[in-house]
């Protein structure tokens, strides 16, 4: 297509209306062929490959959508600039002492992830943030440099403990955060029995407040960590165990997704306060454990709201550094070696949930039937109100309509008019809508009551996902992710649509986007063509959805495909793991699928001895259940097309 039949249309408002270039961070952007593109990060690198070409390489590999697509260098990329833009800005302000991060394995549990995280680290000694014994195994068995911490938060029992023990003896900096003070006489006796010197940390609760989704799980109500009698508590009793020399480590956490830069300051600021004292009472203190935080700018609107970030990674270390050496200075205490535990900002933006959109439902302006002879004087009322719309009278046609059309509905409850009556009147009313929208789109003002009218008249596009299970937040917590077409941007879109998921459940719908730097209700989108599929992305989804999503509908695990892109604009699938199975799923609830497909067996032998089906019939339904147990949970249209296939040969 050319560029000819879009004369008001160029790519770069393209970018501006799905604001690409704003959140996504430059590895992400549209190519001259309308395509979105991915940019290798590495130094050097320079040619960027389109996504569409990693969906065809998916196809010839059969893997259907949905997929989520990771790529590496995006992860290894993530990890780098944190931990080199820390070391910069140490060096800069001469900060005497280093950066030295974890990764909280909470935020992506997934094992290509971790092992990923371990294997890009190991070059700065980035390390491991656990919160349970299964993180703490996984950590254990991935880690690949010694001198990188483990740092284990939550609730620890004597196992729990003995790990992280037998971790320290193997050489690993494992540092036991204490939560509570219940954990401290089992470190004493557990450290004591396996004759290993512990290193403790303790959680301080922090009382600056933080805006944000998160900010009401800060301050004094905070579930987590010691106040200060509970500090002063530890301290007496590791003095009376001669051990007040294994409190090496202040932790804290602000919370997730700090969108104000100032909240971060101020955090900080309390906790080099705690820092102090500590050192005051005696702790030989050498590591400050600021937690995660650091936002991603999911809208890229650099804004102090929950979903943005008003400041840059630099800006974040800086403040941090520069706080803290500020607090320790003026007290003559020396600076510790810093501590983050960045999860959303290390994961959030490898992942991309790729799919297909397999149906849409427009409201589009229908042409009405002729009035009949004796019609309904109410139809015959709606029909007149398109002669008197007017600017000054908008309002009140909208008024007309929409009670015209409810007494209709009214009647047809009643049984006193009939269905092809009532559907006259539907088509009546989304007709004066329309009429209604283009006399509203001249009008310097909207009538309050009129400003959803485009929402109402919006295109629903289903696509082949499910949001309970890959995108949880966005339902759970109004997270919005960037969401675009991955192709046809050099088309300008023609439709305004809202997203509806494969579950058929109402909340499975996605009805809040980014669109030309505001959040709108409703996304513009191409028009869906007949033999050609059209491939919508979720971008910035590596962080926290990938394991907090749930069976809805049992659908299962997405196809996963990670890509490691090379210098030369060539790209390599390095893994590929197929979603859940139908029996996968299925087991998962306690099912069990080798039952199954022998109840379903005796069923059908059933109808043959009754003779209701024939012996090749009962082979094909045996043969259409097991394909069913083994295949995806997702919508497939391959399969589809094959079945239809068979269906056709059969009948002619
Ligand atoms: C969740 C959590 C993190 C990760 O926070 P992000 O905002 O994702 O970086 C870090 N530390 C602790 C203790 C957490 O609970």
């Amino acid at each position: 297509m050319t560029k000819a039949n879009f004369p008001d249309w160029s790519l770069g408002q393209a970018s501006k209306m799905y604001g690409v270039d704003h959140w996504g961070n430059d590895y992400f952007s549209i190519d001259q062929s309308g395509n979105v593109v991915v940019k290798n990060p590495q130094q050097g690198a320079e040619h960027p490959v389109p996504i569409m070409d990693i969906v065809q390489g998916m196809q010839d590999r059969d893997l259907q959508m949905p997929v989520l697509l990771r790529i590496e260098n995006i992860l290894d990329e993530s990890i780098s600039s944190l931990n080199d833009t820390f070391a910069d800005v140490i060096e800069k302000v001469g900060y005497q002492n280093k950066y030295q991060g974890v990764y909280p394995i909470k935020v992506n549990q997934q094992a290509q992830i971790v092992e990923e995280i371990a294997q890009f680290g190991a070059r700065y000694n980035h390390g491991f943030e656990v919160g349970s014994k299964a993180e703490m195994v996984a950590a254990l068995s991935t880690i690949e440099a010694l001198d990188s911490l483990i740092i284990c938060n939550g609730y620890k029992d004597q196992e729990f403990i003995d790990l992280g023990l037998e971790a320290t003896k193997l050489g690993f900096k494992c540092f036991f955060v204490v939560e509570t003070l219940t954990e401290l006489p089992i470190i004493v006796k557990r450290s004591e029995a396996l004759g290993v010197k512990p290193l403790i940390g303790v959680r301080t609760k922090m009382t600056s407040q933080i805006s944000g989704h998160w900010g009401a799980t800060s301050g004094e109500r905070s579930v987590f960590g010691l106040s200060s009698n509970q500090l002063i508590e530890a301290i007496d009793y590791l003095k009376e165990h001669q051990m007040l020399d294994c409190l090496q480590l202040l932790h804290c956490h602000l919370g997730s997704q700090i969108p104000n830069i100032r909240d971060i300051r101020s955090g900080v600021l309390e906790a080099c306060r705690y820092y102090t004292d500590l050192c005051k009472e005696g702790a030989a203190l050498t590591h400050i454990d600021l937690g995660g935080g650091l936002a991603v700018d999911y809208t890229g609107l650099q804004s102090s709201s929950g979903q943005s970030r008003n400041y840059s990674l630099a800006e974040y270390c800086e403040d941090i550094i520069d706080t803290i050496k500020t607090t320790l200075d003026a007290q003559s205490i020396a600076h510790p070696v810093i501590v983050t535990e960045s999860g959303r900002a290390t994961v959030a933006y490898t992942s991309i949930l790729l799919f297909n959109i397999l149906d849409t439902v427009d409201f589009d302006a229908k042409p009405v039937p002729n009035a009949a002879e004796n019609e309904h004087s109410l139809i015959a009322n709606m029909r007149e109100i398109s002669g008197y719309l007017k600017p000054q009278r908008v309002q009140e046609c909208f008024n007309d309509a929409q009670f015209y059309r409810d007494e209709i509905r009214e009647l047809f409850k009643r049984g006193q008019i009939d269905l092809r009556t009532r559907s006259v009147s539907e088509t009546l009313y989304f007709n004066l809508l329309h009429q209604i929208k283009a006399v509203l789109a001249d009008m310097p003002r909207i009538p309050e009551e009129l400003e959803g009218i485009n929402e109402s008249l919006a295109d629903i596009y289903y696509g082949n996902f499910s949001l309970f299970q890959s995108l949880p937040d966005s339902w759970a917590i109004d997270q919005l992710f960037p969401i675009m077409p991955i192709h046809r941007l050099h088309e300008k879109p023609n439709r305004q649509a809202i997203l509806a998921d494969i579950t058929c459940d109402c909340d499975g719908k996605i009805e809040q986007f980014l669109v030309d730097q505001q959040i709108e209700k409703t996304i513009p989108l191409h028009d869906v063509k007949e033999d050609q599929e059209y491939y919508l992305g979720v971008f910035l989804v590596g962080a926290y959805q990938e394991t907090l999503g749930d069976l809805h509908n049992l659908f299962g695990d997405t196809n996963v495909v990670s890509v490691r892109l090379n210098a030369d604009g060539s790209y390599d699938f390095v893994k590929e793991v197929h979603g859940d199975s139908i029996e996968d799923v299925l087991s998962y609830v306690e099912y069990q699928p080798h039952q199954m497909k022998t109840r379903f067996r005796n069923t059908v032998e059933a109808a043959v001895k009754d003779g209701r089906i024939n012996a090749r019939e009962r082979q094909q339904m045996i043969k259409t259940f097991n394909a069913s147990m083994q295949g995806y949970t997702y919508y497939e249209k391959e399969e589809l097309s094959e079945n239809v296939n068979q269906v056709i040969k059969r009948a002619s």
